[in-house]
């Protein structure tokens, strides 16, 4: 319990972090604030979890509505919290915890602004590699190749299907998965982004068509089910 209860206080800090990296703001400011009155909020505002529910998603003076993505990801980060600190090992759930945030931060980034931010992909997935290679986690060489396959057929066939930052995403996490991962990975991802692809057409009305729905949640998913489970 007092894992989750951690985690979720680091979660609403991984979304500010994630709105405002890729527009190149500051994000360590001395006290947290409205973001559309810019009154300083009080301790119990900032309750994670307990505060959206008790505020009803709203400010209190302005009433601006909250994003639900908070809650939503100080849910997630405090359930990420408690997988990494249930690992075997000190080196486990080091890495666990490590990817996972980095995930995490990727996917808030691309549902905020439908990209994978560079600024913290490369430096994150670079040190990622690295720690993987440092504490010899298995490379699986048949998975490098399978993605290979798999990224040329879509690459050939389905253009546009999945945009290049998710296939470099893959890219970096394919080696460490074994072949049964990653294609179970592909496929919760694919499964569940097109179950919420075809639940938003059926319930919203006329033109959200050519709607563009991130990709990084529904890999993020895959990645969980498929290796951390
Ligand atoms: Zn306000």
């Amino acid at each position: 319990m007092i894992y989750f209860i951690l985690g979720s206080c680091f979660g609403s800090f991984l979304c500010v972090v994630a709105e405002r990296v890729p527009i190149s703001q500051p994000f360590i400011i001395a006290r947290s604030r409205c973001v559309n009155c810019k009154r300083v909020l009080s301790f119990w505002e900032m309750i994670p979890i307990l505060s959206s529910l008790l505020l009803k998603f709203q400010c209190r003076t302005c009433h601006k509505r909250i994003s639900v993505t908070y809650f939503i990801t100080e849910i997630l980060y405090g359930l990420i919290f408690l997988l990494s600190f249930k690992q075997q090992t000190t080196i486990d759930c080091f890495i666990t915890l490590y990817w996972l945030t980095v995930v995490l931060l990727l996917t808030l980034t691309d549902i905020y602004y439908l990209v994978i931010e560079p600024k913290i992909f490369y430096p994150s997935h670079l040190t990622l590699i690295a720690f993987l290679f440092y504490f010899n986690f298995p490379f699986y060489w048949e998975s490098l190749v399978l993605y290979l396959i798999i990224c040329s057929i879509i690459l050939l066939f389905l253009n546009e299907a999945l945009g290049m930052g998710d296939l470099l995403l893959l890219l970096f996490w394919a080696p460490w998965l074994s072949p049964h991962e990653l294609i179970q990975l592909l496929f919760i991802a694919s499964l569940t982004a097109l179950l919420t692809y075809a639940i938003i057409f059926l319930t919203t009305s006329k033109k959200v068509r050519t709607l563009q729905l991130p990709f990084v949640p529904f890999l993020n998913l895959g990645l969980i089910v498929a290796h951390f489970l």
